[in-house]
């Protein structure tokens, strides 16, 4: 037994991030004699957007004792399976970042190897033909990723597309029905410092009441009512790395196919969103307000919409980057109260889940060892850090030449972590891993190949296969992805069996 246990949290904001950390810390906390509160101002909204996850999101899942059809079934949920990068490798070029390996590696070398041996004698072979999940997305198949793989050229995953709305509805149910969780509607409007310790003691709502408790939980949206307003916590910009600062969002009718993936089709002033889900498609611009204005980009997103618009377009603002701690005092912020990176990579509520993990993991006392929030902000500063070089990737290796926005990105000075790893890759293929990094090898993979950068050579083991051997072994791979292909199921067929609305 502790001395001083915590006995409360409160949750400030009942968005995506707010009704996350309530469900699974009521969960994990279940044992524990702690009280858990969410409050929400009725009167102001959620951001509304995010929509599209990565396949990460399937272990919070689990955590709160859910499958995946549970929530698609609830959320008019879609899979996916990667994204479609259309136009960033330059006009009428497309390449899929998969959830999945590439080939299969022999005698401790990458597969990438072999394809690039065989690449520099003449074979036109794409990577992506050696993707499952690639091809499964392109075919707009789904098969249910495996338990036990045969071999790594099964190896995939998929995440989900959800309504956010639905998702957010879905968890606070489960919390206050299933888990206890108490569910306050106000608006805050004085936040009040305990003067000994500096800690937040209590919030004030705008119709007199007070909430007390002994650890908040700040989901406040881009407002960071506690870290930022009441604790003061500066913010870490990186607008000089990732141009874009703004999105529109507008939800269409859905016209063309249901396909297992998110596209992003680059535009000459950011890029644009299609997350297909079952009752609609969620569409969004996310662009540099430097290079367009807003006018511009709504008529842009109206007019490349596939079907009838579903709402007005919702104008969104962001400054990419995070606070300078996440965690002080007896105060942690999650979602977009503790930073933003642009959803390029669906990133935002994977770092929601991972901090409420890592909340878990490190849980205070009412002592609140600052030891403690040292280790939460040193690997969430990390995390954050590491997701941004991802992203600059993307646009760093754009090949759009006379458009300012993405000539301009060409040119940037990259964080010397992303450099190193470029050259070793450029150098031989050589793959850098780094501690907490959210995206592994394959991934980094489908982004420097899809974007043209290729390694100067191979590792000099490929060489202990002939190219005829090796020939042999990647048809052998390419058949056997096609015999996977012929067991698969369409998309849309699949989510009527599993994980239609009209089914719940
Ligand atoms: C353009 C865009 C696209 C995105 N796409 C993706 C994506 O595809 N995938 C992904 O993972 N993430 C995406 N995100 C991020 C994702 O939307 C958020 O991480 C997620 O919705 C969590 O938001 P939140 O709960 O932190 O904040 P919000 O949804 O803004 O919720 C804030 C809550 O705080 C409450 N609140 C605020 N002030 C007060 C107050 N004074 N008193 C009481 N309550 C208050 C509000 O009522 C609300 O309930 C995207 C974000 C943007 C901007």
């Amino acid at each position: 037994m502790t001395e001083a246990p915590i006995r409360s949290i409160l949750i400030v904001g009942g968005g995506t991030a707010g009704w996350m950390a309530a469900t699974l810390l009521a969960r994990r906390l279940e044992k524990q004699p702690v009280s858990i509160t969410v409050v929400e101002s009725p009167d102001i909204r959620t951001v509304g957007v995010g929509e599209a996850t990565v396949p990460a999101i399937r272990d919070y899942f689990r955590a709160i004792g859910a499958s995946d059809f549970d929530v698609m079934r609830a959320t008019q949920g879609t899979l996916k399976l990667g994204i479609e990068f259309c136009g960033w490798a330059g006009p009428g070029t497309s390449f899929f970042h998969p959830f999945g390996l590439y080939g299969t590696s022999s005698r401790g070398v990458a597969f990438h190897h072999y394809w690039l041996k065989r690449r520099l004698a003449g074979d036109a072979t794409p990577l992506a033909a050696y993707s499952l999940c690639t091809e499964l997305a392109m075919a707009n198949h789904v098969l249910p990723p495996p338990n036990k793989p045969a071999n790594e050229l099964g190896v995939f995953d998929w995440a989900v597309h959800f309504d956010a709305g639905l998702y957010a509805r879905f968890l606070a149910v489960k919390a206050t029905r299933e888990h206890g969780v108490t569910h306050v509607e106000g608006t805050i409007d004085g936040v009040a410092l305990d003067s000994e310790s500096g800690n937040i003691a209590s919030v004030s709502l705008a119709d007199g009441r007070t909430l007390e408790a002994d650890l908040f939980i700040d989901c406040s949206g881009f407002r960071s009512l506690l870290l930022g307003g009441a604790l003061g916590i500066g913010y870490e910009d990186w607008i000089d790395l990732l141009p874009c600062d703004r999105a529109v969002a507008i939800p269409c009718e859905r016209t063309s196919a249901l396909t297992p993936f998110t596209r992003s089709t680059a535009l000459p002033a950011g890029w644009q969103w299609r997350i297909p889900l079952q009752h609609r498609v969620g569409n969004g611009y996310v662009y540099s307000s430097r290079h367009v204005s807003d006018d511009e980009a709504v008529a842009t997103l109206q007019s490349r919409l596939e079907g009838a618009p579903l709402a007005e377009p919702n104008l969104l603002r962001f400054r990419t980057g995070h606070r300078e701690r996440f965690w002080h005092r007896n105060c942690i912020a999650l979602g977009l109260a503790a930073g933003f990176l642009e959803p390029l990579e669906s990133t935002s509520i994977t770092l929601i889940q991972s901090g409420i993990e890592r909340l878990v993991s490190l849980f205070p006392d009412r002592r609140f060892d600052p030891a403690l929030a040292d280790e939460f902000n040193r690997i969430t500063t990390l995390e954050y850090a590491r997701i941004r070089d991802f992203l600059v990737l993307h646009y760093y290796g754009n090949a759009r030449t006379g458009e300012p926005m993405w000539d301009a990105c060409r040119d940037l000075v990259l964080p010397e972590a992303l450099a190193y790893k470029l050259r070793q890759f450029r150098s031989r293929g050589t793959m850098v891993r780094y501690e907490w990094e959210s995206f592994q090898d394959p991934s980094w993979l489908s982004m420097f190949v899809g974007l043209g950068i290729l390694p100067e050579r191979y590792d000099p083991l490929a060489d202990h296969f002939s190219g005829d051997q090796l020939d042999a072994a990647m048809s052998r791979m390419r058949d056997a992805i096609g015999k996977a292909i012929a067991l698969s199921t369409p998309h849309a067929t699949f989510l009527a069996n599993n994980c239609s609305m009209k089914a719940a």
